[in-house]
């Protein structure tokens, strides 16, 4: 027997279809059968399609043989899963559980598109396993994060970026804040990704790997509710305010 990870049904093996990653019975892949639109077909003639949602405008990188949907959309016939509510719970979001599933689903692929902006490029697309369903950490099959070239137009598989992370920075996606450490590229990827930067410091790469670390222990992850104070100072005494480089005009 499989599960449907969508409405948990159970059902024979044969009546289940793999889509993202996951298992999906009839009605469900019925419900998504439209949703996805082709942006770019086999960039660079890489078996890979990046696929917009028709619902909510996010896109995803896609196997080209595969079957996809959203990474952020749920459906009438979704069922809350309780790992994803607990971290609703945690970070105190106030809407249905669905709302909230989106909200957590949304932010992490923006925190996940951040790590890979620089400069010349544009983020187009990744693929995080397990959404828009789980938030787990340890599923890690992904068709990768592709941008474009600004100047040449070109589509591809990006890198993760590698800047020097000599800053610790606090910013706020609505009603989300986000912690973590990284270069100036990192913290204005945030900036366009809609985050407001809160608090951002600069100090040696070192300095701000451990602080970095210490609020990731206190605070089980880099997100939390915006009523969580987080202290950067705390962790990082020796840190310069540099927000004010980040604060869009
Ligand atoms: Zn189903
Ligand atoms: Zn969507």
């Amino acid at each position: 027997m499989k599960q449907c990870i969508n409405c948990m049904t159970r059902l024979p093996r044969k009546e289940v279809t793999e889509v993202a990653w996951c298992a999906l019975c009839a009605p469900c892949l019925r419900v998504v059968a439209d949703q996805m639109k082709v942006l770019h077909d086999r960039p660079g003639g890489a078996p890979v399609q990046i696929r917009q949602c028709g619902w909510c405008g996010v896109a995803r990188s896609c196997g080209t043989a595969a079957r996809t949907r959203c990474l952020v959309c749920l459906d009438d016939r979704s069922v809350p899963d309780p790992a994803v509510q607990e971290i609703a719970h945690r970070l105190e979001l106030d809407g249905t559980w669905r709302e909230n599933s989106e909200l957590i689903a949304a932010t992490t692929v923006k925190v996940r598109l951040a790590r890979y902006a620089r400069p010349g490029w544009t983020v187009l697309a990744t693929d995080v396993h397990g959404l828009p369903w789980t938030g787990f950490r340890w599923l890690t099959k992904s068709h990768g994060t592709w941008g474009r070239n600004d100047e040449t137009g070109e589509v591809q598989q990006l890198k993760r970026a590698r800047g020097e992370a000599t800053l610790l920075y606090l910013v706020r996606y609505g009603k989300v804040l986000k912690f973590g450490r990284g270069s100036e590229d990192r913290v204005g990827a945030h900036v366009s990704q809609g985050a407001v930067p809160v608090l951002v410091l600069t100090a040696p790469g070192e300095q701000v790997a451990v602080a970095r670390d210490r609020l990731k222990r206190e605070h089980r992850g880099e997100m939390v509710s915006p009523r969580t104070p987080v202290d950067l100072f705390a962790v990082l005494p020796g840190g310069e305010d540099v927000t004010d480089r980040f604060s869009r005009s």
